[in-house]
């Protein structure tokens, strides 16, 4: 796919459908309708502050389509977030739950603050103010909120608590992403990681190769790429570079999982590690390696550095780490990504555990999670290799094309109301 760089973000979201709905002759009607979001709401935020001034801040939140199920997506707490990023936010959302056949639709959320200058009792009332105000509109069966950039387990606790108090009995089901204490799912912490060595291991599969002994770096050490770290050295691979924002560390040998995060818990950072040799974050995304997962930023991986990628296969923990123009040259190249939609999919396919188990009342065990998430994504890899392999096309087109028939197909049986 080749989605135009300069544009702002609902715009590549925008471009993305246009390419998809070309290629698989998408009927215009259903075209158009999946153009728009299904509502947006724009609400105002009034908090009395910790020297007692009132503050308005804007909050948005965008579901995009509701064919497949309800909406799911996060909330981030973010001085940058607009209506254009959450809108295409939501569309992503969209397709990544359809690609990963979870029973949803797509929505996000966000509230335009600076939460490092927020006090915890500011953001509790943010938190709880902007849920009242979008109460009517979530709800286990309507709209499913999960934490997102600076949101966390305890947001989602503060969310789950003021719908409940509006609905006058408990409703966990409301928000995924909660403390276990009140009903988050085993497994939601890794999942993102879980997700992404699963598919990265069914990926090798295909290839004819494994993921014991073959070589894997990282970009950033957060949860998603230290959670990789765990879990990769776990089934057998050798980690042989990670890096965080400060610097990159490599050692041929590997390196050792415990060893690095008890150094960065220590120091702040990967850098300076002991046994390894520090290198740039550039440099290490040029490493030969036989797997090379982002778990960073976005626009990490784009036409200037494509050509001296030298990883058999990549797979993005981050969103968008790889800009259209790379995806192009990667493709030329024979290195096989594995879309953001698919390889970071694992937290909201455990999401959507959680909010099943809270429909059910019953708890499933941490092995019964993994297993459970496991399935869901080999299917999902599968059925995106096959279509990647019959039409010779890169696996993201792949993904968008699986995810974006299925809405439509959805959006067909059910008909335009009334
Ligand atoms: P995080 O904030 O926990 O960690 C981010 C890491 O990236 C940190 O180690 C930071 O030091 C590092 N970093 C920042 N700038 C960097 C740079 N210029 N070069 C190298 N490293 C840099 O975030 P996270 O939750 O791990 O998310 C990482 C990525 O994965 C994001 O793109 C996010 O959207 C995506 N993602 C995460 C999840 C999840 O469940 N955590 C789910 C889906 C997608």
């Amino acid at each position: 796919m080749k989605p135009t760089p300069e544009c702002n973000p609902l715009q590549l979201a925008l471009c993305q459908l246009d390419r998809v709905a070309k290629k698989i002759r998408l009927d215009p009607c259903i075209h158009e309708k999946l153009r728009h979001p299904k509502t947006i709401l724009i609400v105002s935020v009034p908090i009395k502050m910790d020297n007692g001034k009132l503050k308005v801040f804007t909050g948005y939140r965008v579901q995009h389509n509701i064919d497949r199920g309800p909406s799911k997506g996060g909330i981030r707490f973010h001085p940058e977030v607009s209506l254009d990023e959450v809108q295409a936010l939501a569309m992503w959302m969209t397709w990544k739950c359809s690609v990963m056949g979870l029973p949803y639709g797509g929505a996000k959320g966000g509230v335009c603050c600076d939460p490092k200058k927020l006090s915890d009792r500011e953001l509790e009332k943010i938190t709880r103010r902007f849920t009242t105000e979008i109460t009517p509109f979530i709800g286990p069966r309507k709209d499913i909120p999960a934490p997102d950039v600076y949101t966390n387990p305890q947001t989602m606790a503060w969310m789950m608590d003021t719908f409940s108090m509006h609905s006058a009995h408990a409703v966990p089901g409301v928000v995924t992403g909660k403390p276990l204490e009140i009903g988050g799912s085993y497994g939601r912490n890794e999942a993102t990681a879980q997700g992404c060595v699963f598919a990265i291991e069914e990926i090798l599969r295909y290839r004819g190769r494994e993921l014991p002994d073959s070589t894997v770096v990282i970009q950033g050490y957060g949860n998603a790429g230290a959670y990789c770290h765990k879990i990769a050295q776990a089934e057998g691979a050798r980690v042989i570079a990670v890096s965080d924002s400060k610097s990159g560390i490599i050692n041929p040998d590997g390196l050792d999982y415990a060893a690095v995060s008890a150094f960065k818990k220590k120091t702040g950072s990967v850098k300076n590690f002991p046994g390894a040799k520090n290198i740039t974050n550039r440099k290490l995304l040029e490493l030969e390696c036989d797997v090379l997962i982002p778990a960073a930023l976005g626009n990490q991986i784009t036409a200037e550095n494509a050509p001296r990628i030298r990883a058999g296969l990549i797979a993005e923990a981050a969103n968008g780490p790889t800009t259209g123009e790379a995806d192009l040259i990667l493709f030329e190249r024979k290195i096989p990504v594995i879309p953001d939609i698919v390889a970071n999919a694992g937290g909201v396919v455990v999401s959507c555990f959680e909010w099943a188990q809270n429909l059910m009342g019953y708890f499933w065990t941490e092995e019964e999670v993994s297993c459970r998430l496991h399935d869901i994504m080999v299917l999902a890899c599968r059925q995106v290799w096959k279509i990647s392999r019959k039409k010779r096309i890169d696996l993201r087109l792949a993904a968008y094309i699986v995810a974006v028939s299925r809405v439509a197909e959805a959006a067909r049986l059910r008909g335009i109301y009334p």
